[in-house]
């Protein structure tokens, strides 16, 4: 028998907050259903609006006694038109729609039924006449005709609602773009000062563009974890790499599947979480998991199966987006996620076969612990496994062999806490530990913590990890396996 969780489920649920996700109301609902992870998106807002949200997920989980992270989601140089007259049109099919550049340095002009302004790229230089043109993930088709002025003359093909700063793309035309914009390094500097505890890059193209995160990281003296979103055709060509350079991966399929033809998708998420598994990053499945949510109060059953499917192939986290940003029902689609999830779960946990030999981490030493701790828990049949750990690293190699007992990420760094809130199957535990602890102390203070919190059984097996010289990190070099100790 495996500790019971607040959440009881191994995959974690992030929820994506906005217009209809702001209130301490909602907020509050969504972390009482389950949500682990909120995503302040960056592509939209200012950063009052999301301090103003950031402010009250903190204070809502200490509230609920959850562990929540908190991504700031980067919006790199996705390309998106400038802002609507009223935040929303709505566009006809045979009109006839113009484009025109105008750079975000530039006083916003507001686009409307017949003029849509373009920030990132001049639409003169760049979109050639036939080629085609997606609004909205997609969703609006426009054909590119003759130039005229300083604009395209385009024919919206298939219409439908287009709102503010919606993304633009010209799949049959190349932008090298950089990943990390000036907007971007303000944004990240903003996240930075509040200890966000994970930022995204979006479109990440190589490693390097990682690295060129990290860089201008170090000049604050913080390196907060990154999570690459696999969103360009380009990049699974370099996935091997981005992913051994992230701290988390995210399969983007909104951006993904303009890039790619839609029936590609599948496979292109199936070859990022393989990577990912592989080599132990965690990996985010994303966009349009519950879409019909965002109106409806059910799911499809197409939905259902893309959940249950993307559990099946290793995911370690799913996404909610527009569901939980604009969607009617927010707390809703979180708790018909977390249901398909715990259903999904049942059959994966099914599966006995002891975990396959994975890419080995650059600390070797700790991953071989892991490996054995894993295989340990399954042996003994351990009530948990608690993973001592400074930094969570530790508990994110343990949730790379997918063990089946509970892992109990055990710190005292409070900041820690909520960063474990992403791994697969990992519940964040706060111990309180003195400078001079000792292993012992560690060992007996996690294991009391563990049974007062969540109440493991008295006599039950736990297998344990911890570092020899306790307190430091990268320091996991021992494995043992003890029982929980009896009330006094
Ligand atoms: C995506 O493209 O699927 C995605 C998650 O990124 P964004 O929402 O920023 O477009």
């Amino acid at each position: 028998m495996t500790a019971v969780t607040p959440y009881g489920r191994k995959t974690k649920i992030i929820a994506t907050l906005g217009p209809s996700s702001s209130s301490q109301e909602v907020i509050h609902g969504l972390i009482s259903a389950g949500v682990n992870v909120v995503r302040l998106n960056f592509s939209h807002g200012t950063h009052d609006s999301h301090k103003q949200v950031y402010d009250i997920v903190r204070a809502e989980a200490k509230k609920l006694g959850r562990h929540v992270a908190i991504f700031v989601d980067l919006c790199g140089p996705k390309v998106r038109i400038g802002p609507l007259v009223g935040g929303e049109i709505t566009l006809v099919d045979g009109a006839d729609l113009f484009l025109s550049y105008l750079p975000k340095t530039s006083t916003p002009v507001e686009g409307d039924n017949s003029k849509l302004y373009v920030e990132a790229f001049d639409p003169v230089v760049v979109i050639k006449s036939g080629q085609k043109v997606l609004l909205a993930d997609g969703r609006i088709l426009l054909i590119a005709g003759e130039t005229i002025g300083d604009s395209v003359k385009c024919t919206v093909i298939s219409g439908g609602t287009l709102r503010s700063r919606s993304g633009i793309s010209v799949p049959d035309s190349k932008l090298d773009l950089p990943c990390l914009t000036d907007k971007d390094k303000v944004d990240l500097t903003w996240a930075i000062k509040e200890k966000a505890d994970y930022i995204a890059l979006s479109f990440v193209g190589t490693a390097r563009d990682i690295q060129d995160a990290r860089t201008f990281m170090e000049d604050f003296g913080v390196q907060i974890p990154i999570i690459s979103k696999v969103e360009r055709a380009s990049s699974l060509e370099e996935i091997g790499p981005i992913v051994e350079a992230s701290d988390a991966v995210m399969v983007a399929r909104g951006d993904l599947g303009l890039e790619l033809p839609l029936e590609c998708v599948p496979a292109a998420q199936r070859t990022i979480i393989n990577e990912s598994n592989l080599s132990g990053t965690p990996v985010i499945t994303a966009t349009q998991m519950l879409m019909s949510m965002v109106h409806e109060i059910r799911p499809t059953r197409a939905e259902v199966s893309d959940v249950y499917t993307a559990v099946r192939d290793g995911t370690d986290c799913v996404m909610l987006s527009d569901e939980t940003a604009i969607g009617k029902h927010p707390v809703q689609a979180v708790k018909v996620l977390a249901s398909i999830l715990l259903e999904a779960e049942k059959e994966q946990l099914l599966d006995k076969t002891p975990p396959t030999q994975k890419k080995a981490a650059k600390d070797k030493v700790a991953d071989a612990v892991c490996f054995a701790a894993s295989n340990a828990a399954s042996k003994v049949g351990a009530q948990a496994i608690i993973a001592c750990t400074e930094t969570g690293s530790t508990a994110a190699l343990m949730a790379k062999y997918r063990p089946e007992a509970t892992v109990f990420g055990a710190t005292s760094v409070s900041g820690v806490l909520s960063k474990m809130a992403l791994l697969w199957g990992v519940e964040p535990l706060l111990i309180n530990l003195s400078n001079d602890s000792s292993m012992e102390d560690e060992i007996s203070t996690s294991l009391l913590a563990a049974r007062d919190v969540y109440g493991l059984k008295p006599g039950s097996r736990v297998v344990m990890t911890v570092g020899l010289r306790t307190k430091k990190t990268g320091s996991t070099n021992v494995m043992e396996i003890r029982e929980v100790p009896r009330a006094v």
